[in-house]
């Protein structure tokens, strides 16, 4: 037995835990559902896979509880593949290598899957537990909510009939989610004819940028972290107007909405330059470090080491230099503050994925919006500013927010619950990631939801840790929130 599966409370641990041991990153979460739906079945739940690949569960009311409310529990069964670069891991195949730290869970040199491991654990708990008490129950676990949110999107009107939902992916213990932004995936393409490299007095170099802190695009984007990205954009704009580098390729960052952490360029440099353009990343280096030592907490790795052969083909001056400018206008972070709640962000966008290679060009950012028309005039800046570069730019994936409902009886009986068991009142408060909440309002709009969850800090870095106390705190609450749905009207 593993030490974290005696962790209490025993059924969410237990449940978490054997959720470690399946591989489940987003766009491969067959295996996962499956164990769910076999998991359901032995428990006596009635479980399908629903048209968009969710798991449903719907298990009958306790005794004595049939005459309330049905209440949808909801969560998600995928999670970010976020490793460090010395990690061998292979999310498709391998178990997470999970470990107690002190009063943290954590996983080695990979994300821990919390978010939303433990949601998912939480329902499964409730499901196999039969001294709970609750009314009527729906279990709605999607998959792919990472990188697109496609379950909740493809949930349709009438799979449920829950008249509440308890959406379990929310990041800090104590917080009550109301209502989160919209979001808008930026794709720019592009494709290019690569030149010939004359070999003859060039030499060729990795810049490496990696190890930065990165985090959530959502929930972390107010913190300031490096993006890789950008750091690259702009070492690359003075080595290439210099003339000192030309561009072979660019491969930075891996998810929408995970800040990069790392990036890597291949670039030529004349022979001549050489010294010239060493000297550039090391004084570049410098700089990233002293204005982002505070934040990182570490220092910035930044490097270029020669390559192993010199290319034939790079990118064309002209293509590489309309790129670099593009990168480096494009905005990245915080755009503006909600004008009523100045704690929390409005419009933001995360520079989040660029590969530059073989004739091809793909910049792919995620803006978010709590406004509508703040979203589009981030994506105007991006429509302008890469076409003017020659590329195509693309609106996908566009998600409305979830519009907070300040008189919910749920929130209201969940506040009040929460200050009779924990002697404070829960923040109740929007945020800025996206939440399915707002997806599944679409087709169900008269469900009143909340989210909420335990405390995880770092999510979608590989060093996401989960707070022990805070998992009992939750499950408790959770529990308690069953068993005071109200009756049927
Ligand atoms: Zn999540």
């Amino acid at each position: 037995m593993n030490p974290i599966e005696e962790l209490t409370p025993q059924g969410v641990w237990r449940n978490f835990y054997a959720l470690t041991q399946i591989p489940r990153p987003s766009g491969h979460t067959e295996k996962v559902a499956q164990y769910l739906i076999d998991f359901a079945k032995k428990n006596g739940a009635e479980t399908y896979l629903d048209e968009a690949g969710n798991v449903v569960m719907k298990k009958g009311a306790t005794p004595g509880y049939e005459d309330r409310e049905t209440t949808v529990l909801q969560a998600h069964m995928d999670m970010v593949p976020q490793k460090t670069k010395k990690s061998t891991h292979n999310f498709e195949t391998d178990p997470l290598d999970v470990y107690i730290d002190g009063e943290w869970v954590k996983a080695r040199n990979t994300t821990l899957g919390a978010d939303d491991g433990m949601g998912v654990a939480a329902a499964m708990a409730i499901i196999e537990d039969d001294t709970v008490e609750h009314g009527p129950l729906e279990v709605l676990i999607t998959r792919d909510e990472e990188t697109g949110l496609y379950g909740a999107f493809g949930l349709k009107a009438g799979e449920l009939s829950g008249k509440y939902l308890l959406n379990m992916d929310s990041e800090t213990e104590g917080e009550i989610t109301i209502g989160c932004a919209g979001g808008q995936d930026i794709v720019c393409k592009m494709e290019y004819q690569e030149i010939n490299v004359e070999p003859d007095n060039m030499l060729c170099y990795d810049i490496v940028i990696k190890g930065l802190h990165g985090g959530h695009s959502g929930i972390e984007i107010n913190k300031g972290y490096a993006n890789a990205n950008k750091l690259m954009a702009r070492l690359l704009f003075a080595a290439v107007n210099t003339q000192m580098a030309w561009l072979v390729s660019w491969h930075g960052g891996n998810m929408r909405n995970a800040i990069p952490r790392g990036c890597e360029t291949k670039v030529l440099v004349p022979k001549a330059q050489e010294q010239e353009f060493l000297a550039l990343v090391e004084k570049s280096r410098k700089i990233f470090d002293e204005e982002y030592e505070e934040i990182e907490g570490k220092p910035i790795q930044l490097a270029a080491t020669p390559a192993e052969s010199i290319p034939t083909k790079a990118v064309p001056e002209d293509v590489q230099e309309n790129l670099i400018n593009a990168i480096l206008t494009a905005h990245d972070g915080v755009l503006r503050y909600t004008p009523s709640l100045p704690e929390l962000v409005e419009t933001s966008c995360n520079l989040a994925i660029i590969n530059i290679a073989d004739g091809k060009a793909e910049v792919i950012t995620l803006a978010r919006s709590s406004q509508d028309s703040m979203k589009q005039y981030l994506s105007n800046q991006y429509i302008a500013s890469f076409s003017m570069a020659g590329m195509s730019v693309k609106l996908e994936g566009g998600y409305s927010g979830w519009k907070p409902n300040p008189s919910s009886p749920l929130v209201a009986m969940m506040s009040n619950i929460y200050e009779r068991m924990f002697g404070q009142s829960p923040m109740v408060a929007a945020c800025h990631a996206g939440l399915e909440c707002g997806i599944i309002g679409v087709n169900y709009p008269d469900m009143d939801m909340a989210s909420y969850g335990p405390t995880l800090v770092s999510p979608h870095t590989p060093v996401e840790a989960c707070y022990i106390p805070s998992v009992e705190k939750f499950y408790n609450f959770t529990l308690e929130i069953l068993k005071n749905i109200p009756k049927k009207q």
